[in-house]
């Protein structure tokens, strides 16, 4: 897994959640958090992060 998101530019708009809910989820502190999943869509991921506003989410 090597999905991350910087907390500090995270601005809680729901973009990632939006577009895959099955590794993001928006958590009690308004930012967005990723789940502990064994495998994920990369071109789901990547699609999240070219679409988040502030650019907070890293995938290698
Ligand atoms: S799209 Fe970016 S700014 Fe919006 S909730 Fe997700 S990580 Fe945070």
């Amino acid at each position: 897994m090597a999905v991350k998101i910087d907390m500090d530019a995270c601005i809680g708009c729901g973009v990632c959640e939006g577009i895959y809910p099955d590794l993001f989820e928006m958590g009690g502190d308004g930012k967005a958090h990723v789940k502990n999943v064994s495998s994920y869509d990369s071109g789901l991921a990547q699609d999240a992060s070219s679409q988040c506003p502030v650019n907070a989410i890293s995938v290698d």
